[in-house]
């Protein structure tokens, strides 16, 4: 029984076109032996019984020929038929599930995409949600296609700042969420604000215009144990005390709390136009 299992389940990888023709040729071989039981059943009786045109060996003959040729024959067509028709299905529904995790512009992972990355890493790492200041302004600015322009070479300066490790996603408009793991906290800080640095310092050509950005950041760790949602929400607040602290910067959530008590509230940050974001900022943490 768990053998004929995993001969099923040997039948159900159809991605690749080779294993059409090993299904084919197994289905092809299983009816031949299934015939050949069915010969060696029936064929004896019924020369016992004297119900056979031929003499014993020559039906056993034709049976064996019979089961091989048109048996075998048909019993593999058909199966290569139904083999294809599934590879065709298998390599649409791998395109389709990769769309569905795709974001049509930047081409990163989408949001739903990177839910399911978050919810499956383990071990030590860092969240990080990047979001771009100012950027409705650059729309109003430039227009829509060069806002599209400045997502597209976010989104390739994150590629490449990020290594294979880590998990690069565009979460909407101009928000980007970024795991990484595989190094210890402070060189991952010094990579995230080094992307930072990098994006301020240069330009995006787009239309014609050298458009300068620059983007806020959210960083808040993974922890064995340490519930997703909340490292989610913690990076969140923490993306949006940097846009309060006056954005173009990085904050880790342990500084949240810190500068939630003593940054806002003492030294001016409620100046004209940013009284509303201290003020949501504080209530973020509570305050
Ligand atoms: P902040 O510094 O606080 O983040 O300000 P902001 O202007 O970046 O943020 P806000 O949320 O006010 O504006 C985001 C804008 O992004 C509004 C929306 O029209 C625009 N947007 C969202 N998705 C896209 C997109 O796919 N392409 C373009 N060009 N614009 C987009
Ligand atoms: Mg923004
Ligand atoms: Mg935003």
């Amino acid at each position: 029984m768990r053998n004929w299992m995993s001969l099923q389940a040997d039948f159900g990888n159809f991605q690749y076109r080779g294993n059409v023709y090993v299904f084919a040729l197994k289905m092809s071989f299983l009816t031949v032996l299934l015939s050949g039981v069915i010969m060696a059943v029936t064929i004896p009786p019924l020369g016992f019984l004297g119900l056979l045109p031929e003499t014993l060996s020559h039906a056993i003959g034709f049976g064996v020929i019979f089961s091989w040729l048109v048996g075998g024959t048909v019993s593999g067509m058909l199966s290569l038929a139904a083999g294809f028709a599934l590879h065709e299905l298998t390599l649409s529904r791998a395109e389709f599930e990769k769309l569905s995790r795709t974001d049509t512009l930047s081409g990163l992972l989408n949001r739903r995409a990177f839910t399911e990355a978050l919810e499956n890493t383990e071990g030590d790492a860092s969240l990080v949600i990047f979001d771009v200041d100012r950027f409705k302004a650059i729309n109003d600015r430039f227009g829509h296609g060069c806002g599209d322009a400045v997502i597209t070479a976010v989104s390739a300066m994150l590629i490449s700042a990020f290594d294979e490790m880590s998990v690069v996603a565009r979460l909407g408009g101009e928000e980007f969420g970024v795991i990484i793991s595989g190094e210890p906290l402070e060189a991952r800080m010094e990579r995230i604000e080094g992307v930072r640095a990098r994006i301020a310092g240069g330009a995006i050509a787009a239309e014609g215009h050298d458009i300068r950005i620059t983007v806020s950041g959210g960083v808040a760790d993974l922890a064995a144990g340490r519930n997703k949602q909340a490292v989610y929400a913690s990076a969140d607040r923490a993306l949006y005390l940097a846009k309060a602290l006056g954005r173009n910067r990085v904050v880790h959530e342990r500084e949240g709390l810190h500068h939630a008590w003593h940054g806002l509230a003492d030294n001016g940050l409620e100046a004209k136009g940013r009284g509303v974001e201290s003020d949501n900022v504080m209530q973020a943490y509570g305050i």
